[in-house]
């Protein structure tokens, strides 16, 4: 008998302990990678503690002994205190539930030094003991799934697919078809040998949202309104590339790696699936969820159980091979890898590969950069690695590729100290963010060789001639197939615009061997591309200066303009934007 109250008093000790730490940390739980596992955080707190005190108590209580509870439960509170002081409160926590915590604690602690029990708590203690298991299977209903949408109302005749692949992150002078060296990408040398690769691609601007959704539109961030990351884009009234295709019976899929460019933001339209699960396993986010909610289990659960923010390209990539395969007829897919971005940590072999071939060039402008640089080329290795994957299944469906079109593109690169900025992006418009990679494969399409340059406007327009289907109205970009005369002389727009940069943002304009760059501020500045960004040519070159102006001016009035929304972030996912360097601390 003795036994049993002993088990109950474990138990409501456990409970009280657990209550008083949930209340401490009890915040916006986006932290774990999903909103919807907000109650596991109270929930894995109380059943931990309680968890670990009855089995404290079962063991003890079976070698007849009795503990002191009332003081486990004080100096429990005062260890947690001190480890809460140390470790500090998550960024985003609401303080009210330490109030809520510190009262709901204290009313479990006067039921357990109450002489008589309700007899209840020891069925309830007992089942404590399916928590875990509970929990595991809470978490599998609890994370994301794919979002699946109604699949192509007509059906299309063609035979045609469509891959694009977008690699974030990677500057083209970094890669061995632009003139780099230290590492090998022969599936993309091989996919550029059957295809073409575009020796002047330009982004539209040197960040994800913004980038991406002018693929997928045909339009300059200012048109489609997605201007900064943590925006939405506004519907603009017409369709975009994979509603078009969708419209026309092309079954759409997108499996994406990292936050800016989720559903959320408008990436999902026209997409019939759309992947932006986390890659955490149910397991993984069960330890994140037990390191965020109890010290104790913080002390215990080692860090690589922990979930990650990003997805790794060989998750996505094997998610987005298998929907891909069992599509049948046509079939537009964009694969998102964001394994290139930083923090610069390539998996064992590759980091020893790129270590291995550090000496070979282009270096860093910043010594204090050329490790990053040297990692992120075992990064792109293995994003190589994975493209040939992804190209193996693609002839599963369509041997030879005869009828499948792929492009890889990145969506922007990084400086490694160019202009004093160190491995970082949204502040640059200098070529290391914007002169990217870009290698399309059409199959049985002659390219016009007259072009010079392209940008992220000209893949929708491309990918729509290729699919036989009319442009859209206002659509901003050119196809890489259509006439010289429809093509040449043209400029390409560009813009950094994240909402934190204020009067610094800037837009440019580059057309033949000129860049012209006009900051908010009015500071205005002049390269000529052929010698360089090291100078700025403003005063010795008026004349082209003037022109430059006018012509970025005529372009900005001919448009239409559009804002963005600001999306609420949860507290966690500003942390997420945060940890890959968009926003400021609290800003
Ligand atoms: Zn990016």
């Amino acid at each position: 008998m003795e036994r049993i109250v002993e088990e109950r008093r474990a138990v409501l000790t456990g409970w009280a302990l657990g209550a008083f730490e949930a209340g401490c940390v009890l915040t916006d739980t986006g932290h774990l990678g999903s909103p919807s596992l907000f109650f596991l955080v109270p929930l894995s707190a109380l059943c931990f503690y309680g968890l670990l005190a009855w089995v404290i108590a079962a063991i003890l209580g079976s070698q007849g002994k009795v503990l002191p509870w009332k003081w486990i439960y004080f100096l429990g509170l005062a260890g947690l205190l001190f480890l809460l002081r140390r470790r500090g409160l998550p960024e985003g926590s609401h303080y009210s539930f330490v109030a809520i915590g510190g009262a709901t604690s204290l009313a479990l602690w006067f039921l357990s030094i109450r002489p008589e029990l309700p007899k209840a708590l020891v069925w309830i203690g007992k089942l404590n003991a399916l928590a875990p298991f509970l929990m595991w299977f809470g978490l599998h209903v609890a994370l994301e799934k794919p979002r699946v949408s109604e699949g192509p109302t007509q059906e299309s005749q063609s035979k045609k697919n469509v891959v694009l692949v977008t690699w974030d992150t990677v500057r083209a002078d970094t890669l061995p078809l632009y003139g780099g060296s230290g590492l090998n990408t022969p599936n993309l040398d091989r996919l550029a040998r059957g295809g073409k690769m575009i020796s002047d691609f330009q982004a539209v601007a040197s960040i994800t949202g913004p980038s991406h959704m002018s693929m997928l539109t045909g339009l300059y961030p200012p048109t489609h309104g997605l201007r900064s990351n943590g925006l939405t884009a506004p519907e603009t009234g017409f369709q975009n590339l994979p509603q078009r295709l969708h419209n026309a019976g092309w079954h759409t899929g997108a499996f994406v790696s990292a936050l800016p460019v989720h559903a959320k933001f408008g990436f999902d339209r026209g997409f019939e699936y759309f992947d932006q699960r986390p890659e955490s396993s149910a397991g993984q986010q069960l330890a994140q969820v037990l390191r965020f909610s109890s010290s104790v289990a913080r002390l215990f659960l080692p860090e690589s159980l922990r979930g990650t923010l990003s997805v790794r390209g060989t998750t996505t990539v094997s998610r987005a091979t298998e929907w891909y395969l069992k599509q049948v007829g046509p079939a537009f897919m964009w694969v998102h890898l964001f394994d290139a971005h930083g923090p610069y940590d390539p998996p064992k072999e590759f980091r020893e590969r790129a270590l291995a071939r550090r000496d070979e060039g282009p270096h860093a402008i910043a010594p204090q950069d050329e490790e990053s640089l040297v990692l992120q080329r075992g990064e792109i290795e293995q994003l190589d690695e994975l493209l040939g994957e992804l190209l193996d299944s693609l002839s599963e469906k369509d041997p030879e590729l005869r009828n499948t079109a792929v492009l890889v593109v990145a969506d922007h690169g990084e400086c490694f100290g160019e202009g004093g900025i160190h491995l970082e992006h949204e502040t640059s418009l200098f070529s290391a963010t914007q002169h990217v990679p870009a290698v399309f494969r059409f199959p049985g399409i002659q390219y016009n060789s007259t072009f010079s340059s392209a940008s992220h406007v000209d893949i929708a327009p491309t990918v729509l001639e290729f699919a036989d289907l009319d442009l859209f109205d206002d659509c901003q970009g050119k196809s890489l197939f259509s006439s010289p005369e429809s093509r040449s002389p043209r400029g390409l727009y560009m813009e950094a615009y994240q909402e934190r940069l204020g009067e610094k943002r800037m837009e440019a304009w580059i057309e033949g061997d000129w860049k012209f760059v006009r900051r908010l501020n009015g500071e205005e500045i002049l390269y000529q591309r052929s010698l360089g960004e090291g100078r700025n040519r403003a005063s010795s070159q008026p004349e082209k200066l003037k022109e430059m102006r006018r012509k970025l001016e005529s372009f900005l009035q001919s448009i239409t303009i559009r804002t963005g929304e600001a999306s609420a972030l949860s507290s966690s996912e500003e942390a997420a934007m945060q940890s890959l360097g968009y926003f400021e601390e609290g800003g």
